[in-house]
C-alpha cells in the first residue's frame, strides 16, 4: 500500500492512525458483530459513540455549559438560512464581514431574511487582505455579526478570535476549526462543515450559546431549529452515523497528540516552511498580505500560468493530490489541515524545487 500527500481542500486527509482504528473495528464493532454503519443510532453502542464525540469536542475546543453543540445536516451551507432562522427574532437585521467567497456566499444567502448590512469588505482588493477592525462599521440594531474565520478559497484567515463586540459574532470556522486554541466566548454561533479538519463530509458542527437562540423565524423546519435539535441530542432524523463516529475518533486523536496547542504549533511550522519558500524565489507566488494568510490553505500562482497544466499533472504522477486551485481563482492551492504532516509539506517542497530545476 502506498498513501500519496494529500493536500485536497476537502474531503480532505484524515490522521493515520484514525483511519487505522476505523478498519481495526470495521467488521466488528466492539465485540457486536456488525458494523458501527449497519447499527441502529438509537441503540446503546451508537449513543455511547455520541456522547463521547461530544464530550471530546467540549474537552477539546473548550465549549462551555452554556453553548449547545449540535450535529447538523446540510454542510456549512444550510447554516448560510439556518443561523438567521434560529437568531433572528423580529428585528430582520444582520452585519456581514465579507472577505472572500464563502463569506460572500452567507451575506448574498441571507438577502430572503431581511437587511444585510455590508460591516466591511475587501472585494475591491480581490480579497488579498483582511480589512482592519478600526474600519467595521458596527451597526448595533443587527442580531449579529457573520464572519468566515478561515477564506478555504481565498487563503486569507483571521489570526485572531474576534475582539468582544456590541453584538454576537457568527463564525464560519469550517476550514480552520480545530486548528488552533480558540475562545469559545468570544463566539455567538461557530460552526463548521466536519471534511476539512474533522472528519468525514456528512454533519457540521454548530456550537450556539444556549441564550442566543430565539422562537425561530416561521416556516422554519423542526429538523433546523436549534432548541429543538439540541433536546432531540441531534437526533430528530437518522443522522449519518459513520460521520459522527469518525469525527469523534479525530477529536480523540487531536487530545492524544497534546490538543489544540500542539495542533496550532504544527500548523504554524508547516505554514512557515511553505510560504518561506513561496517568497524565497520568483517562479510561484502567494498573492495574500502577509499579515493575512491563512495557514490551511496556501493558494500559489505559477509566475508563468501556461505551465499549470504540467504542474498539476507531474504533481500527481508523483503522488500528490489537490493541488489544483479552485476555479473561480485559478492556480494552485495546497491545504495544511491538521492531519496534514511536515513530512508532507517538505516533500511538497522538494518537488516544487525541482519542477523549476527541470525547466531552467
Ligand atoms: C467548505 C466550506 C463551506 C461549505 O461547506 P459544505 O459543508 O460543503 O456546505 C463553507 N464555508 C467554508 C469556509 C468552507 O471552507
Amino acid at each position: 500500500m502506498k498513501r500519496i500527500h494529500n493536500f485536497s481542500a476537502g474531503p480532505a486527509a484524515l490522521p493515520l492512525a484514525v483511519l487505522e482504528q476505523i478498519q481495526a473495528e470495521w467488521l466488528d464493532y466492539h465485540g457486536s458483530g456488525m458494523a458501527l454503519m449497519e447499527m441502529s443510532h438509537r441503540g446503546h453502542r451508537f449513543m455511547d459513540v455520541a456522547s463521547r464525540c461530544e464530550a471530546a469536542i467540549r474537552d477539546v475546543l473548550g465549549v462551555p455549559d452554556d453553548y449547545y453543540v449540535l450535529f447538523l445536516q446540510g454542510g456549512a451551507t444550510a447554516q448560510f438560512g439556518v443561523v438567521p432562522q434560529n437568531l433572528l427574532g423580529a428585528n430582520r437585521t444582520a452585519s456581514f464581514v465579507v472577505t472572500g467567497s464563502w463569506s460572500q456566499k452567507a451575506f448574498k444567502d441571507f438577502a430572503g431574511f431581511g437587511q444585510a448590512h455590508l460591516a466591511a469588505s475587501t472585494e475591491a482588493q480581490a480579497f488579498r487582505s483582511l480589512p482592519a477592525l478600526t474600519d467595521w462599521s458596527l451597526q448595533p440594531g443587527s442580531a449579529y455579526l457573520h464572519l468566515c474565520g478561515n477564506e478555504t478559497i481565498h487563503g486569507v484567515e483571521f489570526a485572531e478570535d474576534p475582539p468582544v463586540l456590541p453584538l454576537p459574532v457568527v463564525a464560519d470556522l469550517s476550514s480552520n476549526i480545530a486548528s488552533r486554541p480558540i475562545d469559545v466566548r468570544r463566539y455567538g454561533v461557530i460552526y463548521a462543515g466536519a471534511q476539512k479538519n474533522l472528519g468525514p463530509s456528512g454533519l457540521t458542527l454548530v456550537i450556539v450559546r444556549k441564550d442566543l437562540c430565539r422562537d425561530v423565524l416561521p416556516g422554519t423546519l423542526s429538523i433546523n431549529d436549534y432548541r429543538v435539535m439540541a433536546a432531540s441530542e441531534s437526533m430528530l432524523n437518522t443522522p449519518p452515523t459513520f460521520a459522527w463516529y469518525a469525527i469523534g475518533l479525530v477529536f480523540q486523536w487531536i487530545r492524544d497528540q497534546g490538543g489544540l496547542a500542539e495542533m496550532a504549533r504544527r500548523n504554524a511550522a508547516k505554514a512557515a516552511l511553505l510560504y518561506g519558500y513561496l517568497d524565497s524565489q520568483d517562479f510561484y507566488r502567494n498573492p495574500v498580505t502577509p499579515a493575512a494568510r491563512s495557514r490551511m490553505n496556501v493558494p500559489f500562482l505559477l509566475s508563468d500560468p501556461s505551465l499549470d497544466k504540467a504542474f498539476v499533472a507531474e504533481s500527481e504522477a508523483a503522488g500528490f493530490e489537490g493541488l489544483k486551485g479552485h476555479r473561480s481563482v485559478g492556480g494552485m492551492r495546497a491545504s495544511l489541515y491538521n492531519a496534514v504532516t511536515l513530512a508532507d509539506v517538505e516533500a511538497l517542497v522538494a518537488f516544487m524545487k525541482d519542477f523549476v530545476q527541470r525547466r531552467a
